[in-house]
C-alpha cells in the first residue's frame, strides 16, 4: 500500500463498516484528511495499521433503559455509552439525552472528544454517551426515574479511572445530581465518577461556564493574531444553552456586544445586545422558548426558524448550539457581511461546505475540537481536585482554564505552520490532538 493512499484506504474501511452513520464518517473524513502530510511522514503509523485502530472504538455498549412515566406508563429507551480510546487517561466524554441521538452521532462525538481531550494536555482518553430519552417536556421525577434507570446499567462500565462520563445537550446539573446519586447508592463509593457535578458535591468552580469562556479566550487568541480583540465588536451566538450563556457571558466582559442568540425554534436579534439575565432566567430556570425574550423586550425581533441568525451582520460568530447548524450558504453570508472571526463553541457546528468556504475567504476559524475544549478540560481539572479531594478557587481553576486555552491555540497553530498550511486551525488542530495519541498508542504495543 503506497504512503499516499493509505489515508483513502481507510477512509473506504470507514465507510464500509459505518456507511449508515453519516455524522460519524463526516468527521473521520476532516480528521483524516488533515493527517496526510502526517502520515507521509510518518511510516510507522502505517506499518503498524494504527488509522484502522483509531477509528474503531475501544468498546461500545447499548443498553435498555426502562422507566415509569408520571402516570405510570412504563417507557423504554435505548441508552449507550462508545468507550472510544483509551491511550491517554480514563474515557472521558460527555452524555447527551436528546430524540436525535443514536449510535453514529454518538461514535462521531466519541471520535472528536479523543483529539480534544489531547489538546488539553490533561490525561484523558476519549468517549461520549447517551439516549434517545428526550427530556423536555417531562417532570423532575420522570427526568429522575429515568437517570436512575440509566446508571443503574452504566455504573456497571464507569468509574474514576476508567471512565468519567459528564453533561451534553439535555444533561446538566439536574441529571448529573440524579445520575451520581444513583452511582453512589449502587456502588457505595463517594468518587470522582461523573463531572458537572454540584459545588456542594464535589464539582469544580468555573466547569458551568468552562466551554462557553473556554471558546472567548480561543477565539480571543484568533483575533490577537489580526492584532483585534473582542472590544467594540458585533457578536452572533447561536444557541442558548449552557455554552451559549457563558460564551455570551465572556464576550461582553471582554467588550463585544451579543446582538441575537437562538433556539431550536428561531432567533431573537436585540440591537441593544441581548440581556443576558433575561435569557439565563428563561432557559436555565423556567426551561421556556426564546421568543418568550420579546414580551420583556418588545423592541427585540423574533424569526422563526434558526438558520437566519447567521444573515445578521457582525464581527464574530460563536456558533454554540449543535451539529451542522451553519451551512455553506451562512457561511457565505457571514463573509459578505465581513465578519473576521468564526469559533465553534458547539460540536461540529459548521458543514465542511462553511469550513471551506471561511478558510479560502481567510476568516479565522477556530473548530470545535480546539475552541471547545475548555468544558472538558475544567472537568479534568474537576477530576484532579476530586483526587485530591480538594477544591480550588474561581480564580485558580478560571487562571487554568485561560491558560490550557492559549496553550491548545498555540499547539494547533504551531503544527499548522510545520505540515504546510500556516493558519489553518481545523488540520493544526487535528495533528496536534493525533500526534500524541498515536505515540501513545505505538508506545502501548498491539492494542
Ligand atoms: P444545551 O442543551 O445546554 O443547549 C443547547 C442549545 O442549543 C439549546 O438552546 C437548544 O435549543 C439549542 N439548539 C439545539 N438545536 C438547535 C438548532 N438546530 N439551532 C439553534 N439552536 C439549537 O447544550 P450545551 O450548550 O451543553 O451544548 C451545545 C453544544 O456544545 C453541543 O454541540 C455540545 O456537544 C457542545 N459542547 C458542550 C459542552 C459543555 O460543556 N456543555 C462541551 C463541549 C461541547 P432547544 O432548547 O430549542 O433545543
Amino acid at each position: 500500500m503506497s504512503k499516499t493512499n493509505y489515508v483513502d484506504t481507510v477512509l473506504e474501511i470507514v465507510k464500509k463498516r459505518n456507511g449508515n452513520e453519516p455524522e460519524f464518517l463526516q468527521a473521520v473524513q476532516e480528521v483524516l484528511g488533515s493527517l496526510r502530510p502526517v502520515i507521509a511522514d510518518h511510516p510507522e503509523f502505517e506499518e503498524t495499521n494504527l488509522l484502522e485502530r483509531l477509528v474503531e472504538p475501544e468498546r461500545q455498549i447499548i443498553f435498555r433503559v426502562p422507566w415509569q412515566d408520571d402516570h405510570g406508563k412504563m417507557r423504554v429507551n435505548r441508552g449507550m455509552r462508545i468507550e472510544f480510546n483509551s491511550a491517554l487517561g480514563p474515557y472521558k466524554g460527555g452524555l447527551r439525552f436528546h430524540p436525535s441521538v443514536y449510535i453514529g452521532i454518538i461514535k462521531f462525538l466519541g471520535f472528536e472528544q479523543i483529539f480534544k481531550n489531547s489538546l488539553t494536555g490533561l490525561m484523558m482518553g476519549g468517549g461520549k454517551g447517551g439516549s434517545d430519552f428526550n427530556p423536555k417536556g417531562k417532570s423532575d421525577s420522570e427526568v429522575m426515574r429515568f437517570c436512575q434507570s440509566f446508571m443503574t446499567e452504566l455504573a456497571r462500565h464507569i468509574g474514576a479511572d476508567t471512565d468519567v462520563p459528564a453533561g451534553d445537550i439535555g444533561v446538566g446539573g439536574r441529571e448529573i445530581g440524579f445520575m451520581f446519586g444513583q452511582y453512589k447508592r449502587l456502588t457505595r463509593k463517594f468518587e470522582g465518577v461523573l463531572t458537572g457535578k454540584g459545588l456542594s458535591y464535589g464539582g469544580s468552580l468555573v466547569r458551568t461556564e468552562a466551554t462557553g469562556y473556554g471558546t472567548v479566550y480561543f477565539c480571543n487568541e484568533m483575533l490577537k493574531e489580526q492584532g483585534q480583540s473582542f472590544d467594540g465588536k458585533t457578536v452572533l451566538v447561536s444557541g442558548s444553552g449552557n455554552v451559549a450563556i457563558y460564551a455570551h457571558q465572556k464576550a461582553t466582559e471582554l467588550g463585544a456586544k451579543v446582538v441575537a442568540m437562538s433556539d431550536s425554534g428561531g432567533f431573537v436579534y436585540d440591537a441593544n445586545g441581548i440581556n443576558l439575565d433575561t435569557i439565563q432566567q428563561l432557559k436555565e430556570v423556567q426551561r421556556l422558548r426564546i421568543h418568550e425574550y420579546t414580551k420583556q423586550h418588545p423592541s427585540a425581533k423574533y424569526t422563526e426558524g434558526f438558520t437566519g441568525i447567521w444573515s445578521i451582520p457582525c464581527d464574530i460568530a460563536l456558533p454554540c448550539a449543535t451539529e451542522n447548524e451553519l451551512d455553506g450558504e451562512a457561511a457565505a453570508a457571514l463573509i459578505k457581511n465581513k465578519c473576521i472571526a468564526v469559533a465553534e463553541g458547539a460540536n461540529m457546528p459548521c458543514t465542511p461546505d462553511a469550513v471551506h468556504n471561511f478558510i479560502a475567504a481567510g476568516v479565522s476559524f477556530g473548530p470545535g475540537k480546539a475552541a471547545n475544549a475548555g468544558g472538558v478540560a475544567t472537568s479534568g481539572l474537576e477530576m484532579a481536585q476530586n483526587s485530591q479531594r480538594m477544591s480550588w478557587t474561581f480564580e485558580e481553576t478560571d487562571q487554568k482554564l485561560h491558560q490550557i486555552m492559549v496553550n491548545a491555540y498555540n499547539v494547533s497553530k504551531q503544527a499548522a505552520d510545520q505540515y504546510g498550511t500556516p493558519g489553518n486551525l481545523v488540520n493544526g488542530a487535528n495533528i496536534a490532538g493525533f500526534m500524541k495519541v498515536a505515540n501513545a498508542m505505538l508506545a502501548h504495543g498491539l492494542v
